[in-house]
C-alpha cells in the first residue's frame, strides 16, 4: 500500500513542521490537537514558514496556497480515520501517548501505519498498546522539521519489514534522509549529542574553562557550527536533562549521569534561551 493520506496528532513545534513537510510535497494532511487555539497557532507557524521561503525565492505564492490547501485541521482524533499513516507528535508523556495509541488503533484503518515522533519513549512499548504492533514505528524528525534533512526511523521489536519499507519510501518522497535504528534509549543522535553537551557542563562545573572558551574550543577545534553550551541553551536545559535521565535510567550506566550543574541550573529555572538565561545571558 502506498502512503497518500497523512494524519498528524499534535499541532505544536514538531506537529506543524511535519504537516508542512508533507503538505509542500502534495500530500493531504489532517492535523489534530485538543483545542482550536493550538491548531490556529500551528497553521500560523506553517504560513509564516512558507512566507520566509517565498522571501528567499524558494517558493511562489501559488505554491504556498497549494501547500496550505493540503492541510485540514480538527479537534477530533476521528478525523484521522482514513489516514494511511498517522504520525503522533503530541506532548512527551507516556500515559498520554499510550492513550492516544489505543484510540488511534481503534479508529484508524486496520492497514494504516501508526508512527510516533517521541524522543524518549520506547517504540516497542507504544506498539504493544495496539493490536497492530507490526505496523507501529518511530519517525523521529528534527527541529525545525522543514529544514532538517534527517529522520531517524526506529524499529520496535515488532515492526515489520513491510512497515519499514513503506515509511522509508514516504520519508524519501518528502526529501528526508532516513536512517534505520533499533529501538533503544536516545536512538542515535540524542545518544551522542546529549552526552557531549552533558560533558561540556561537567567541564564548566569543574572550572576547566569558561562557557565561552568551551564553546570556542569546540567550534574551532572540532569544527562544530555552534558550541555545546550554546546548543544546550537553544534546545533547553530541561530537555537536555530529561534526555540524560532517559539514557541513565535506560542503560543504568553511570556514564550517562546528568552533570550536577545541569540539574542545579534547571532547579534555578535557567532553561536557556526560552527563559532568557542559561549558560549564556540572552536578556
Ligand atoms: P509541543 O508542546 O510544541 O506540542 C505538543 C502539542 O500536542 C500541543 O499543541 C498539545 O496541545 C498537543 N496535544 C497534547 N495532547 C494531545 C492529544 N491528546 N491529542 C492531540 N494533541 C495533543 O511539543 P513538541 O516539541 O512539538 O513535541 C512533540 C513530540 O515531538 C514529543 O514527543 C517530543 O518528544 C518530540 N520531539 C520534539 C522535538 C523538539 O525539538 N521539540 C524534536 C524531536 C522530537
Amino acid at each position: 500500500m502506498e502512503i497518500k493520506k497523512i494524519g498528524v496528532v499534535g499541532a505544536g513545534t514538531m506537529g506543524n513542521g511535519i504537516a508542512q513537510a508533507f503538505a509542500v510535497c502534495g500530500y493531504d494532511v489532517v492535523m489534530t490537537d485538543i483545542a482550536r487555539a493550538p491548531l490556529d497557532r500551528g497553521l500560523a507557524t506553517v504560513a509564516g514558514s512558507l512566507d520566509r521561503l517565498i522571501k528567499k525565492e524558494k517558493m511562489s505564492a501559488e505554491q504556498k496556497a497549494a501547500a496550505l490547501g493540503h492541510i485540514r485541521v480538527s479537534t477530533d482524533l476521528a478525523a484521522l480515520a482514513d489516514s494511511d499513516l498517522v504520525i503522533e507528535a503530541a506532548t512527551e508523556n507516556l500515559a498520554l501517548k499510550l492513550e492516544i495509541f489505543k484510540k488511534l488503533d481503534t479508529l484508524a484503518r486496520p492497514e494504516a501505519v501508526i508512527a510516533t515522533n517521541t524522543s524518549s519513549i520506547s517504540i516497542t512499548r507504544l506498539a504493544a498498546a495496539t493490536g497492530r504492533a507490526d505496523r507501529v514505528i518511530g519517525m523521529h524528525f528534527f527541529n525545525p522539521v522543514p529544514m532538517m534533512a534527517l529522520v531517524e526511523l526506529i524499529r520496535g521489536l515488532q515492526t515489520s519489514d513491510a512497515t519499514y519499507a513503506q515509511v522509508e519510501a514516504v520519508s524519501r518522497a518528502i526529501g528526508k534522509t532516513p536512517v534505520q535504528i533499533k529501538n533503544s534509549p536516545g536512538f542515535v543522535v540524542n545518544r551522542m549529542l546529549c552526552p557531549m553537551m552533558n560533558e561540556a557542563i561537567f567541564a564548566l562545573g569543574e572550572g576547566l574553562a569558561s562557557a565561552a572558551e568551551i564553546d570556542e574550543a569546540m567550534k574551532l577545534g572540532a569544527n562544530h557550527p555552534i558550541g555545546p553550551l550554546a546548543l544546550c541553551d537553544l534546545i533547553g536545559l530541561d530537555v537536555e536533562l530529561a534526555v540524560m535521565q532517559v539514557l541513565f535510567e535506560g542503560f543504568k550506566d553511570p556514564k550517562y549521569r546528568p552533570a550536577p550543574l545541569l540539574v542545579e541550573m534547571v532547579e534555578a529555572g535557567y532553561l536557556g534561551r526560552k527563559t532568557g538565561r542559561g549558560f549564556f545571558d540572552y536578556r
